[in-house]
């Protein structure tokens, strides 16, 4: 059976969305149909078969993108996409075949998902720090941890290969416990 999640990102792009997308290295990018962006900041990847805005925060699946397109419920975005790509729910015929992630898309994941964790801690310590009216009383674990993360992310958004594993690893080691142990 094939399910409506199934369905190529990049098809579900086309259908729904419509605007420019531009292939860069093993994905895409495009604008953000969900804030104002000037720069294409939308990552959809081919190989995850996922989509992320990094300025908004918006992404997911197509269902996702149909969902937030369209104003949908989760049902009814399946619906719709089966529907459009004529996918049946019973149908033996299997429309897209769905290869066992490689290497690099399970890297790509760790990559995307790492950089969402960070963005995460980002907003939660910008959060905490809206509390204090004085500067003087921010506690400096705060600065410095929100300056690590900034550091990371740098290196992962805008480092050159070697510089991103690096940050890729060390954020990995962190794993779970990457808001005790930032360094
Ligand atoms: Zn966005």
């Amino acid at each position: 059976m094939t399910s409506a999640k199934e369905v190529p990102i990049l098809n579900v792009w086309q259908l729904y969305i419509g605007t420019e997308i531009k292939p860069k290295g093993h994905s895409h990018w495009a604008a953000c149909p969900f804030h104002a962006d000037k720069t294409p900041s939308l990552n959809i990847s081919s190989g995850l078969n996922r989509w992320h805005c990094f300025s908004c925060g918006e992404g997911g699946s197509g269902v996702d993108l149909v969902m937030r397109a369209k104003g949908l419920g989760f049902r009814e975005a399946c619906c719709q996409i089966e529907k459009d790509f004529s996918i049946s729910r019973d149908g033996p015929i299997q429309l897209i075949t769905v290869r066992k992630k490689s290497p690099e898309q399970i890297l790509e994941f760790q990559y995307f998902g790492l950089i969402d964790l960070l963005l995460l801690d980002k907003k939660a310590i910008k959060l905490q720090l809206r509390v204090f009216s004085d500067p003087d009383q921010i506690p400096g674990i705060l600065v410095h941890q929100l300056g690590k993360i900034e550091v990371t992310l740098d290196e992962l958004l805008m480092g050159n290969i070697e510089e991103k594993a690096a940050a890729l690893v060390r954020g990995l080691k962190g794993n779970g416990q990457y808001r005790r142990d930032v360094s």
